[in-house]
């Protein structure tokens, strides 16, 4: 661990007008959360199909079992990390504006954030594809498959953005302004593989900020978008960082 690099991206945050944080997978897998893409990801052991949004309207007995055991039985028991906990307690220092995040697991709010812009949605909401209804996950019953709309019968999606849909514009529209204000973005967790989402750190710096990446390894960013690269898990260097952030 290079000292001086973590203390001049401490001082980078603490000078920033408007930090804000872009985040992906790979934070949330020290929670438990197996990413998607690549070695023992999500998509190794289960066929990508039934997340196109087609194939779920078409063939929800089939769809829906699969959904409920990866997002909610599995999911569901997954707590923030470190790297979660670190960003709320800078958001409530006022040294972070905001989360960009492309997960949909609800950790950066159960640990504590609150500006949150969920750019693929969020699984602990459910929305009807009929009359549109939105309810808690909490309160669907997950007995009966596929889930219906207790309104109109129709049938229940994840709230999430699934292949074939597109990003919610608010939450793409938020995001985009984060990243045209920004001043010094962190980039956690993200491969830069997935787009849309991955043109977020890329306006950033397009706008003049400072792109401080914090990945294990080097990622589609780390060439031409990234300014300073911490190599290491989010949790781990999250934890070097924070006492140079709060303590100082
Ligand atoms: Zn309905």
């Amino acid at each position: 661990m290079d000292k001086d690099l973590f203390i001049e991206v401490a001082s980078l945050i603490r000078k920033a007008r408007y930090c804000m944080a872009f985040t992906g997978a790979g934070i949330s897998v020290e929670s438990g959360i197996p990413p998607f893409r690549g070695e023992n990801s999500i998509w190794s052991r289960y066929d990508p199909h039934i997340l196109e949004l087609d194939y779920f309207r078409t063939r929800p007995e089939e769809s829906w079992p699969v959904v409920r055991e990866i997002f909610y039985d599995f999911f569901g028991k997954a707590k923030p990390n470190k790297a979660h906990q670190v960003l709320a307690r800078m958001e409530a220092a006022g040294m972070l504006k905001c989360v960009v995040t492309q997960n949909i697991d609800n950790l950066h709010q159960e640990a504590g954030s609150k500006v949150v812009y969920e750019f693929h949605g969020n699984a602990q909401k459910l929305i009807c594809l009929g009359c549109k209804d939105r309810i808690s996950a909490a309160d669907a019953d997950f007995s009966v498959m596929p889930l219906r709309c207790k309104k109109c019968g129709g049938l229940m999606k994840p709230d999430f953005v699934f292949f074939g849909e597109s990003i919610p514009e608010k939450a793409y529209a938020d995001s985009l302004e984060a990243a045209r204000k920004a001043d010094v973005c962190l980039i956690m967790g993200s491969t830069g593989e997935v787009m849309p989402a991955a043109l977020i750190p890329q306006e950033a710096r397009r706008n003049g900020a400072v792109v401080i990446e914090i990945n294990p390894e080097d990622s589609l960013f780390t060439r031409d978008v990234t300014h300073i690269h911490l190599t290491g898990k989010a949790g781990e260097v999250m934890a070097a960082l924070e006492p140079l952030l709060f303590d100082a």
